[in-house]
């Protein structure tokens, strides 16, 4: 089962390792724990819906409370600390494209808002229920979940596209294919909307990001089915599907998606090395990231990550031992960068590229320590995100901001993102443990992913206020160095304000004028991307 008011499933837990919890007290003080939300309470804030019946649709007050919000961090304050205002009116659960369809024709008919629902992991305001005269409708894609079809000689797969990260993977498997998309959210996204937010997988760098692996597929529109066929490659004017990926349910819902699919490798494995210093290791990645090298992903974590994933290991002894053996070959503690490095492929392919690749991080004084680090990274991948529960228990909130720039700009913005976020809550007199790495690493630059701690504070309003605080700083940050407002988890309403800066306002007019002319109600998950036509959003 869901936690209705956190992140993953209830049979999962994550404990914070001693040190981690002294680390955390040291650097922002000892956090306070808060009353939470009963469920009983929430439930009494969800107001009679103003639907009419339908088939497809549910009333049930716990199944709006579950689809009117995301994982964004205002989503949580709402759900945990108060602050829970709007709700769908009710949630359709379609079975087939048809039933899609004919629900926006009900939606036309009776005058409805519809927000497509894939999997609920949005952290950036996706799903946010806008402050409407006209009933919403959240459309899950839940019961959209098979694989339809495998052609193995063209390696690709039709799918419905509500179908989670383990569902899917595992039906691939059962004709010894994978997709290889793992974002972290894995166990809980779903295919649409990783199409939907244009999102990357852990390792991307083999299998390609959702833009590469989204061959094709079917929307259902307002406007009538938006069908693309997959086509090894098309000089036939624009790629119709990049209208499709990143549409963010404002165009309409994409029903079945068609993937590139690759034979389960051989191996897949992670190696971890060590560096000196930032600065050499930023040049060792960068390097290895125009030579050519297959790699399946490479994520170089700043000193201040390094340390804290080391201490959130909490195998003391094992811990001990690698620092002693860092020291022996000239790593300090204060300065080290660890970068985990993966290789997928036949034995012969993978044992070729790691050859290739250790002897580029060697010339950068790169220190390998083997694989156990690395394998241990894979196997708890998908249980990070449970420490978000952990934490907000113990009174600290987690976020994270992300964005990619070209080479010239990596550290540069890095460092203006952490000096923007580290001051953002001095007028609480209040600190923030941050730590950043990069990952999805490419010829030209690299994706700089930064993960912040702050404590919770008495009022679900102040918590607000301190979060807003931080994300504005850091979106300031990221737009003055020259980065998108995203890499990978799109704009929603979060980053909203800030898409303009890099799609112009030539940009912006041909994204309101597409939705108007697929949508021209505004209908579809107003005021997400660019700004809606209703009163508050
Ligand atoms: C702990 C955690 C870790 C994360 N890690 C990553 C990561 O590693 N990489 C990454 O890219 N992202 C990551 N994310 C962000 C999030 O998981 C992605 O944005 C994901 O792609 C959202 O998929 P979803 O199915 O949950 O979509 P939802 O959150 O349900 O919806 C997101 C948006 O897509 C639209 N949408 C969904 N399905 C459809 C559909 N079928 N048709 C039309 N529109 C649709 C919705 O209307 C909404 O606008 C993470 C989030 C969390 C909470």
């Amino acid at each position: 089962m869901r936690i209705w008011n956190g992140w993953g499933y209830e049979h999962v837990t994550m404990g914070l390792a001693t040190g981690a919890r002294d680390l955390l007290k040291d650097r922002i003080g000892e956090g306070m724990p808060h009353r939470e939300i009963p469920l009983e309470q929430a439930l009494a804030c969800v107001p009679d819906s103003r639907l009419p019946d339908h088939p497809l649709i549910t009333r049930d007050k716990k199944e709006r409370l579950v689809h009117s919000h995301g994982q964004s961090l205002p989503d949580w304050v709402a759900l945990r600390q108060g602050g829970l205002e709007r709700f769908p009116d009710g949630v359709a659960f379609p079975a087939t494209g048809q039933e899609a369809q004919e629900l926006l024709h009900f939606a036309a008919k009776r005058d409805l808002v519809i927000i497509p629902y894939g999997g609920g992991t949005s952290v950036v305001g996706h799903l946010t229920v806008p402050a409407s005269d006209r009933p919403v409708l959240s459309l899950s894609l839940e019961r959209l979940n098979r694989l339809i079809s495998v052609d193995a000689r063209s390696r690709l797969a039709i799918c419905e596209a509500g179908v989670r990260g383990p569902d899917l993977e595992a039906q691939l498997r059962a004709h010894g294919f994978t997709l290889g998309h793992y974002p972290q959210s894995f166990e809980c996204s779903t295919l649409g909307g990783w199409v939907a937010t244009r999102s990357s997988g852990q390792q991307s760098s083999h299998y390609g990001s959702i833009e590469t692996l989204f061959a094709g597929g079917e929307m259902v529109t307002f406007r009538g089915p938006l069908v693309c066929p997959p086509f090894p490659a098309s000089a036939a004017g624009p790629d119709l599907r990049h209208l499709i990926l990143g549409s963010e349910g404002r165009l309409g819902i994409l029903v079945k998606a068609i993937v590139r699919i690759s034979p389960i490798p051989e191996r897949d494995e992670v190696w971890a090395v060590f560096f000196p210093s930032w600065e050499r290791a930023v040049e060792a990645v960068r390097s290895l990231a125009g030579a050519g090298v297959r790699y399946s992903m490479i994520r170089l974590s700043s000193p201040t990550e390094t340390l804290t994933n080391l201490v959130l290991a909490g195998r003391e002894r094992m811990v001990s031992l690698l620092k002693r053996y860092l020291e022996l070959r000239h790593i300090g503690d204060a300065q080290g960068c660890m970068c985990l490095i993966g290789f997928v492929g036949s034995r012969r392919q993978v044992a070729g590229a790691r050859r290739l690749a250790f002897s580029i991080l060697r010339k950068h004084r790169g220190v390998s320590v083997g694989r156990s680090i690395g394998e241990a990274w894979k196997r708890h991948r998908f249980r990070a995100p449970y420490l978000r529960n952990t934490l907000w228990d113990m009174g600290y909130a987690v976020d994270t901001v992300e964005t990619a720039v070209t080479w010239d700009k990596v550290t540069e913005t890095m460092a203006s993102v952490e000096a923007a976020v580290a001051e953002a809550l001095a007028p609480w007199h209040e600190g923030v443990h941050l730590f950043s790495h990069l990952s999805h690493v490419y010829p030209i630059g690299s994706s700089i992913y930064t993960t912040l701690l702050f404590r919770v504070a008495d009022t679900p309003e102040e918590t607000l206020a301190r979060w807003r605080a931080i994300k504005t700083s850091a979106s300031h940050a990221i737009v003055r160095t020259g980065g998108t407002i995203s890499h990978q988890h799109g704009v929603g309403l979060d980053h909203r304000a800030y898409l303009g800066a890099e799609k112009g306002p030539v940009g912006l007019e041909i994204l309101r004028e597409t939705f108007a002319h697929m949508d021209p109600e505004h209908r579809m998950n107003p005021g997400k991307l660019v700004e809606g036509q209703d009163h508050g959003t």
